[in-house]
């Protein structure tokens, strides 16, 4: 029988380096680094490629990845241990080579891609040579794939696509955007769009503007507003089959939103252990915070918030190196990406109050991460999407009650009990 909570002596090693290796190295470049994927900033050209080659010395270079890609193949759980300590830093995912989109889009053209595709785009992204981005969101809406407009008409040789995009991630940094499109606008909803592979200096494409969020500015802002106005791609830059897009789509978001939550383990680490600094170091009325009874209510909150998504997290990583099927894991994923903004929303919230004024300032990163908790709970589908998959899911596994009353209710379940045991309390009774 295997329960085991420990990590093995020799990959704990390896952990130990990764935390030494971003705490020493990578989260310093967070201060200086406009942007992860500005290939363009010299300074980022300057800092990052040198710790690439650390990690690739190290053999971790895109450590999520299969073998076959180049990857460790290391499985979920590992994967989890390991992308916890990279949440730290905004930088630690580039640093590693598994920074979204561009993991999730190398993931699917590894997956759909024909070999000319492969050839051209995989390689390139997976080493980091170029970024990417996925248009998949448009204005009049992200989480109801019924209401796309963006349409891919084929015309002999190429698509012609039309329309707007909005929110797609690094698009301004993008060398090739991966875009979704409807092909097939009488066929059902799950069969209507196909996934196109657009190079990002086709004519035609627009980046109206760049959206941050919060207070971004600079290279920070990164969220393309993006227009179509007729661009022509060949005919072969279709990724899958035609009428596959939402398949495409729904293959990508699986695997990114568990990486999203195994990182957010580690930014709610991060906001936790600040709190528990300040906790300590903070001294009102005579005392530390850390003595006041409604302060120790919010760090034993929030240790107890942050261990149960922990757990959730690598339980589902597990459960997903199991059975190697995503269908089987749904439920599982949904719950985890449901928890995970409540859960940095609610102990970073904490961690700012006990940091009073200077929490609320610009000079912690609380602000942010709490807003990043909103961002965790928009991208790759809104919390309440996800909580419908859960329930609809766990929901499977139940059946309506037979009778007009519940099988809980008590004065059945008592009736039944004592027609049972009637002859046990039958003779008690005589005894007394
Ligand atoms: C930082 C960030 C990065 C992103 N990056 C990308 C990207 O790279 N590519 C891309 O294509 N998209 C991206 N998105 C877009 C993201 O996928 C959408 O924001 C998301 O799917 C929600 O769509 P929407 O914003 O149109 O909200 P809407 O669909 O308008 O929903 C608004 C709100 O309504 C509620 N709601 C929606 N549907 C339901 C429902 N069925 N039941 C109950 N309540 C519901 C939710 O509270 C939701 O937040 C990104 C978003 C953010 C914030």
């Amino acid at each position: 029988m295997s329960w085991d909570f420990e990590t093995d002596p020799e990959f704990q090693q390896r952990l130990d380096w990764v935390e030494d290796f971003v705490r020493e190295e990578v989260e310093p470049l967070d201060y200086v680094i406009g942007h992860p994927m500005n290939m363009a900033d010299p300074v980022r050209r300057e800092l990052i490629p040198p710790l690439q080659e650390k990690v690739r010395a190290q053999g971790l270079w895109g450590f999520h990845l299969g073998r076959e890609l180049g990857g460790q193949g290391y499985g979920q759980v590992k994967n989890a241990l390991l992308n916890e300590i990279l949440g730290r830093a905004r930088c630690a995912p580039v640093v590693f080579g598994n920074q979204a989109p561009d993991s999730g889009n190398a993931e699917i053209i590894a997956h759909y891609g024909t070999a000319a595709q492969k050839e051209r785009y995989l390689r390139p992204l997976l080493d980091n040579e170029i970024a990417s981005c996925f248009a998949m969101t448009e204005p009049q809406g992200g989480a109801d794939p019924k209401v796309f407009k963006t349409s891919a008409v084929a015309d002999g040789d190429e698509w012609v696509i039309s329309g707007s995009k909005w929110f797609a991630s690094h698009a301004r940094y993008a060398s090739v955007l991966i875009v979704m499109a409807v092909t097939d606008p009488d066929e059902a909803p799950h069969r209507m769009h196909s996934m196109f592979i657009v190079p990002a200096e086709t004519p035609g494409l627009e980046i109206i503007r760049s959206v941050g969020v919060g207070f971004e500015g600079g290279d920070a802002v990164s969220h393309g507003y993006l227009q179509f106005n007729d661009v022509r791609v060949p005919r072969e830059n279709l990724l899958g089959e035609r009428g596959g897009g939402f398949v495409v789509a729904q293959t990508r978001l699986g695997g990114g939103r568990i990486h999203h939550a195994m990182r957010t383990v580690g930014l709610v680490r991060k906001a936790f252990d600040l709190m528990c600094e300040r906790a300590l170091s903070r001294y009102t009325q005579g005392e530390v915070l850390g003595s006041k009874q409604m302060v120790q209510e919010m760090i034993a909150d929030s240790w107890a918030e942050m261990e149960q998504f922990r757990l959730l997290v690598l339980r589902t990583a597990w459960r997903i190196d199991r059975y190697n099927d995503y269908r089987k894991v749904r439920a599982d994923i949904a719950a985890v990406k449901a928890t995970m903004p409540k859960v940095l929303h609610d102990v970073a919230s904490r961690a700012l109050q006990v940091h009073g004024s200077l929490g609320v300032s610009g000079e912690m990163p609380f602000s942010d991460m709490i807003l990043e908790s909103y961002h965790m709970g928009m991208a790759d589908g809104p919390t309440q999407v996800h909580k419908v998959t859960v329930a609809r899911q766990v929901l499977r596994g139940y059946e309506a009650s037979p009778g007009l009353f519940p099988t809980g209710h008590l004065p059945a379940l008592r009736e039944a009990a004592l027609k049972r045991y009637a002859e046990v309390l039958e003779r008690h009774v005589q005894q007394l």
